[in-house]
């Protein structure tokens, strides 16, 4: 079985029927393949974990997958690195935001950099196609508060620090 297509099959039946913010509502499955393509290809990292769990890193956060369902299909190293990049749903932004800053030094380095390709990929599409009616401020919010996060795991690829800090070049200024 070829486990990374196996995870883009399972995360885009999951994610089927959602869209991310932008203005003109994209298929969500292309923001984990996004992360995997950034991961391996413009990073060369080739460990599976890492990759399978991009693809997966927001079924448990965003749609009805139970960790143990990616158990029975991904093994549980691979659902534990998902579970170390999902945010607890039942806390306010606010806190969850401040949780992702405080953890980002203790996840596991596999956890942390699916967690920057994540953070890149945002970046990118709020520069290129951010969610429809943010102002100015809230994507220079958005932006900050993701370097804060990354600023917490350095060290872990310095060439995926790189591209953040290239993404993070494009903050928005008016
Ligand atoms: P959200 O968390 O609501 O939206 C950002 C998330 O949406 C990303 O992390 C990403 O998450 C997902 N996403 C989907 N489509 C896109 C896209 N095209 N571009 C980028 N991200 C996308 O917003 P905030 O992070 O701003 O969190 C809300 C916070 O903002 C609250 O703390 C609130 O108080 C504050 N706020 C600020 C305002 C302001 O004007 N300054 C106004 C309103 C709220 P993923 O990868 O997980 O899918
Ligand atoms: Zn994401």
């Amino acid at each position: 079985m070829n486990t990374l297509i196996a995870a883009i099959a399972f995360a885009a039946d999951k994610h089927r029927n959602q869209r991310r913010k932008d203005a003109e509502a994209s298929p969500y499955i292309n923001h984990p393949i996004a992360l995997a393509n950034v991961l391996a290809n413009e990073s060369g990292i080739e460990d599976e974990r890492v990759l399978v769990t991009a693809i997966l890193h927001d079924t448990i956060e965003d749609t009805e997958t139970t960790e143990q369902e990616l158990v029975s299909s991904f093994g549980q190293e691979v659902a534990n690195i998902v579970l170390e990049v999902t945010d607890d749903k039942s806390l306010p932004k606010s806190e969850r935001k401040r949780l992702q800053m405080e953890h980002a030094a203790h996840i596991s380095s596999r956890a942390q950099l699916v967690k920057l390709a994540d953070k890149i990929c945002n970046l990118r599409d709020i520069a290129k196609s951010p969610p429809a009616n943010w102002s100015l401020e809230r994507k220079q919010e958005y932006f900050d508060w993701a370097k804060s996060v990354v600023d917490g795991l350095r060290g872990v690829h310095p060439g995926l620090e790189a591209l953040f800090d290239a993404a993070y070049g494009a903050r928005p200024v008016e």
